[in-house]
Order: C-alpha cells, then structure tokens, then sequence
C-alpha cells in the first residue's frame, strides 16, 4: 500500500473494510468449486497418448512427453497415508496446522493441509476433500485453497 498519509485514520480504516476476501486459489488448475454449490473437486490431468493420470498437471506427460491432456475429477475422499504437524510454520500461516499425504483411488498421492484437531488424525483413516483458508497473502487476508478433513457422512 502507498497511502501518502497516514494522518486520516477513519478513511484508512474504512478503505480496509471494504477489500473483499482473497478468493485466489493456489492455483486454479489444481482446484474447482463449481458455482451451482456442487462439491469442489481436484483436477487431474490424464495424458491422451498414453494414459498417464497426474495431479498435479506435468507438461509435458513424464512418461511418454505427450502434451495433450484430459482433464478428470479426481475423487473427494481418499485414505491418510501419512500426516505431520507443523509448529514452525511459514508466513502467513498460524501454527500448529497440518499436513498429509492422501492417497486417492486413482493411485494419485496428494500432498494437502489438513483441517481438524492437531493430533486427531490417524494413518489409514478415509478423510475427504474441502476447501477453507490455507495461509493469508500479503495484505493478511485469506487464500483458499483445498484441504482434507474428517468425512462429513
Ligand atoms: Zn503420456
């Protein structure tokens, strides 16, 4: 920001208020929250020459340098293969969060954050897709993103 002065506190203020939430998701070839409220899904890419799935997109297919991808919906639950707690985190990320490693019945590992209790998740355990805040951006405000959590039936 490059407010000239810092003298008119209310109108700062106010200008503050009115930024909307920072809905920029990580990247939006990884990630889709359809607009009709239908659940988000991750998107995975399948090479066309040879069948190769992968989430996320490699240009070009590792396995036989195709460049011609279909894009799938990925499945929303998976099994945690593995999870971590993180303490010392990064910026813009409050601690202790989590991350794991889901792996999905499309034989794709998903590196994700974890949204729940520290330490209430265990390895094996089936957990489904969401999306909430990952960290915030610059300006302090949030940037959404996927994560797992705990299924909800
Ligand atoms: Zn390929």
């Amino acid at each position: 920001m490059s407010d000239s002065k810092g003298s008119d506190k209310s109108k700062k203020n106010k200008k503050k208020k009115e930024k909307e939430p920072d809905i920029t998701f990580f990247h939006p070839e990884l990630l889709e929250i359809p607009e009709d409220g239908s659940p988000a899904y991750l998107k995975g890419y399948k090479c066309k020459k040879c069948g190769q799935l992968d989430f996320p997109k490699l240009t070009p297919c590792p396995s036989c340098w195709g460049t011609d991808f279909e894009m799938v919906k990925l499945s929303r639950k998976g099994k945690l293969y593995s999870v971590t707690d993180i303490y010392i985190g990064q910026p813009g990320m409050k601690t202790p969060y989590m991350f794991g490693y889901i792996d999905l019945p499309e034989n794709l590992r998903i590196f994700a954050q974890m949204e729940g209790e520290i330490g209430s998740f265990k390895c094996d355990e089936e957990v489904e897709l969401t999306t909430g805040t990952i960290r915030t951006n610059m300006d302090g405000l949030p940037v959404t993103s996927y994560k797992f959590t705990k299924p909800s039936v």
